[in-house]
């Protein structure tokens, strides 16, 4: 079998034991989902050989997301007036953490990370009532996938310099252009999309949200490409004089950037969970093989060399971990924690990166073949340090905290 493949049992224990930091409603639902991922969804994984690697055709995946749904996990973070649970955000990255932990090739489809309600996120207070029956109540009930299109080839950190031009005529917009990068866009619905609304998008900035028909004429999704973690969950959305309605049009003209950034310090935490979930999985595996794997007459977790970087893998994680929870009670408390944020996403990609690396390391050739966990984390996890704003950028972020605007 290939070693990607999630195993159905035993449900491994954490890490380390320690007292449980959320709600009691937060540990019943972790004890649930994790009976969901090793129990259902890995027999389904096995059943169909589906590895992180490959990634899930998109029935496959439509199953994934109704079932999902009908447990009551789909649209869990979403606001409690729509069917969410009013999860604490501690709440809420405690049990993210717990289904990335588990290791299942299909944890970012429990929640419909890649196209499911948290793509929506904030977007949803803004909508009519027709675009919350049309758009977001579908996506909800897991019937419709829908994906969040704000890169461009030129407007990557600058997210603010898109390009692609929407221009009114009559009542509706008449869409071109190219958005790049778009998670989930190969088997989406709808998107969450970003145009320049300005008369010249090259000498203004006014961006504005619209919700844009995938399978409309003039709209298609180019999804040729794989990144280094090998998945082909990405894809570029071509718009040619695309014809979408002005009641399509979320808030205002110009408003678009703003509310696409609306909630970016709670969305930045929430990168956290995965990657600490994730490396959580590295460490655990290395912890495993170091045991396992034997050398000049003992186990290689006896030389220090090995044991060290265990110990310096497992600090690292415990401190990511830590600043992650509190930058959760913070939020939780009313803090903006703006700064805290960047750092939590800054500390957790670096540092489940660096765990990745000395998992790899502790495998030996073992661990640089392709088919063993580790190898296909190492690589998960090298994206982390580029993806929804850059290492440079959180840094910016955090020293404008600091420094205040400089002039
Ligand atoms: C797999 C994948 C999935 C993605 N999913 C989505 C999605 O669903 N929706 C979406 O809209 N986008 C998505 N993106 C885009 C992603 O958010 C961008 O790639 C990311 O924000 C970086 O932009 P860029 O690639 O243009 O890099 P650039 O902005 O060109 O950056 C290149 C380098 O310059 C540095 N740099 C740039 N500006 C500064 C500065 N001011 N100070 C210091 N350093 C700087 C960067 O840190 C980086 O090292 C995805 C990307 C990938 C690869």
């Amino acid at each position: 079998m290939d070693a990607t493949t999630t195993h159905a049992a035993p449900v491994p224990a954490a890490l380390f034991d320690g007292p449980f930091e959320g709600s009691p409603r937060a540990a019943a639902i972790i004890e649930r989902v994790r009976h969901y991922l090793h129990g259902e969804l890995a027999d389904l994984a096995r059943e169909h050989g589906i590895t992180h690697e490959g990634g899930a055709p998109r029935e496959l995946l439509r199953q994934v997301w109704r079932r999902s749904h009908a447990l009551g996990y789909y649209g869990m973070t979403l606001p409690e007036k729509m069917g969410g649970l009013g999860l604490s955000l501690l709440d809420h990255v405690l049990i993210k953490e717990a289904i990335y932990a588990s290791g299942s090739p299909f944890a970012p489809h429990v929640f419909g990370e890649l196209s499911g309600p948290p793509r929506v996120g904030a977007l949803a207070r803004q909508a009519t009532p027709e675009q919350m029956r049309r758009f977001i109540e579908p996506v909800a009930r897991a019937e419709l996938a829908i994906c969040f299109a704000l890169t461009e080839a030129e407007a990557g950190s600058d997210a603010g310099a898109v390009q692609t031009h929407a221009v009114l005529e009559g009542d509706h917009y008449v869409l071109t252009g190219r958005k790049r990068f778009i998670s989930g866009s190969p088997f989406a619905d709808h998107a969450v999309l970003m145009a320049s609304t300005a008369h010249d998008p090259k000498a203004e900035r006014e961006v504005t949200a619209f919700f844009v028909d995938l399978h409309a004429p003039g709209v298609r999704v180019e999804a040729g490409y794989k990144t280094m973690a090998g998945q082909s969950s990405t894809g570029d959305i071509v718009l040619e004089g695309a014809r979408v309605p002005v009641a399509h049009r979320i808030g205002e003209p110009g408003r678009g950037l703003a509310l696409a950034l609306g909630r970016i310090t709670v969305n930045r935490l929430l990168h956290c969970p995965a990657m600490v979930g994730l490396a959580t999985v590295a460490l655990r595996d290395a912890r495993d093989y170091a045991t396992e794997r034997r050398q000049f007459g003992r186990a290689i977790g006896q030389f220090q060399a090995i044991a060290h970087m265990l110990a310096d893998a497992a600090t690292e994680l415990a401190a990511a971990r830590a600043l992650m929870l509190h930058t959760a009670r913070q939020i939780d408390a009313g803090a903006e924690a703006r700064a805290e944020a960047s750092m939590a996403k800054l500390f957790c990609s670096e540092t489940a990166f660096r765990v990745a690396d000395r998992a790899v390391q502790v495998h030996g050739g073992e661990g640089i073949v392709q088919g063993r966990r580790v190898e296909f984390l190492f690589r998960m996890l090298r994206m982390y340090r580029v993806l929804t704003g850059t290492s440079e950028i959180q840094k910016n972020t955090i020293a404008k905290e600091l420094l205040g605007d400089l002039r």
